[in-house]
């Protein structure tokens, strides 16, 4: 048989083709032409395998292994079929390629409950903002009425295109699994962060996935000379802006378990001689501990207040928010124990990134396996992963798909 690590090399290679840009990265975008390419291939490739292979009404892309007792809820594994603007070829393909290759070496002799490999559409939501398509549909979340009402940013909605790909968006809601269907679901992914990489360590073990507070904050001060108005006497609004959100940032340095980031800033009127009256800004929170994100609130309301008490008025617009996802402490332990079985040196670590994890951890016990993206580097072309560490994180599942078959 062909060496683990080659056959993982060897379908991320042929997986990287499936890109509406050669040569700048990966584009996989949803319901896309390449996107039917590498579903196409991912069915022939679980069917040389032996798997039941199905597309469901989502356009994700299923292979079963049937385990003895069909009753049992399943073991599923996988992660997403759709990429990035010119990004990687790791993220959600590498996992979809190690779900492959268990279930080309589980033992299936042994398998009491049936095993899946899945490759998800649309987790990234790089058309259709949002994302976790495939995942919210089979966790029943996502209706027709959703399908034709979310358009890209041309006007076409995702029912339009998705009848384009094939799919009948009236079925969406037949893509849901029956609870309790699914048990267990393993998705193996690139850290997509430097920690890893930096501590030279193969395997993270992820404890959960933070919740994200985001705002648009306006500061308004006073439009002014910017010659003649002394510093002590401005009402000057960016200024106000930026001491608002370097308190929140400083706060979240201080505690090192989160993150704080300004990604826009604007100032109006904008010009080398006028004090800014008006300035915008977006503000952007990531916690696992809940708590930890009401203080980072906490003190976002304190700093605005200091910058009422100075004269500025101010307007916070909390524009989305999504509770931090605890993956399973079960799932977490098994892995824990199996890469001491195995001398696999690992490390937990929360991810600051979503998966599609998090949706299926709404009704089963999930886990997710991080390796090390080289130089922290994701969503880019640079991205790369090391084959010999997905091939680790393929026989940690294996022991993993394997402790669950004996559990009571
Ligand atoms: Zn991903």
């Amino acid at each position: 048989m062909e060496g683990l690590e080659q056959a993982i090399a060897r379908r991320i290679e042929e997986f990287s083709r499936f890109t509406a840009t050669p040569g700048q990265g990966c584009t996989r975008l949803p319901f896309s032409k390449e996107t039917r390419a590498a579903a196409e291939y991912l069915k022939e490739a679980m069917g040389q395998l032996g798997l039941e292979v199905w597309e469901d009404q989502a356009g994700s892309v299923f292979g079963r292994l049937a385990g003895r007792d069909r009753s049992l809820p399943c073991v599923m594994c996988g992660s997403h079929l759709d990429s990035v603007v010119s990004g990687g070829n790791y993220d959600g393909a590498g996992g979809i390629m190690c779900a492959l290759e268990m279930a080309r070496r589980l033992d299936r002799e042994k398998l009491e409950r049936d095993f899946v490999v899945c490759a998800l559409m649309d987790e990234e939501g790089c058309r259709f903002g949002g994302g976790y398509f495939g995942s919210l549909s089979v966790m029943g979340k996502i209706d027709a009425a959703y399908c034709r009402r979310v358009k890209d940013p041309e006007g076409v909605s995702v029912a339009q295109q998705m009848k384009a790909y094939g799919l009948d968006p009236e079925d969406i809601a037949q893509a849901a699994w029956a609870p309790g269907s699914i048990g267990d679901y393993l998705e193996i992914h690139a850290e997509q962060g430097p920690v890893l990489d930096q501590q030279g360590v193969p395997l993270g073990l992820v404890t959960g996935i933070v919740g994200i507070r985001r705002y648009e904050v306006t500061v308004l001060g006073q439009s002014n000379h910017a010659g003649t108005t002394p510093m002590d006497q401005r009402k000057d609004a960016l200024t106000g802006a930026t001491r608002v959100f370097l308190q929140v940032e400083e706060l979240a340095q201080a505690r090192g378990d989160c993150v704080a980031t300004v990604g826009r800033i604007q100032a109006f009127p904008g010009s080398y001689n006028i004090i800014p009256g008006r300035a915008e800004f977006l503000l952007e929170m990531r916690a696992l501990e809940q708590e930890r994100l009401e203080e980072l609130e906490g003190a976002l309301n304190q700093a605005l207040e200091e910058a009422r008490a100075a004269g500025l008025e101010v307007r916070l617009e909390p524009t989305s928010a999504s509770e931090p996802v605890r993956l399973s402490p079960t799932l977490l332990r098994y892995n824990r124990e199996a890469c001491t079985r195995l001398g696999i040196p690992c490390l937990e670590l929360a991810s600051g990134a979503g998966h599609d994890a998090q949706i299926i951890a709404g009704g089963a016990r999930a886990a997710m396996l991080f390796v090390p993206s080289r130089g922290g580097l994701s969503h880019c072309p640079q991205e790369w992963s090391d084959s010999a560490h997905l091939a680790q994180a393929v026989q940690v599942g294996l022991e993993l798909v394997g402790q669950l078959q004996q559990e009571k």
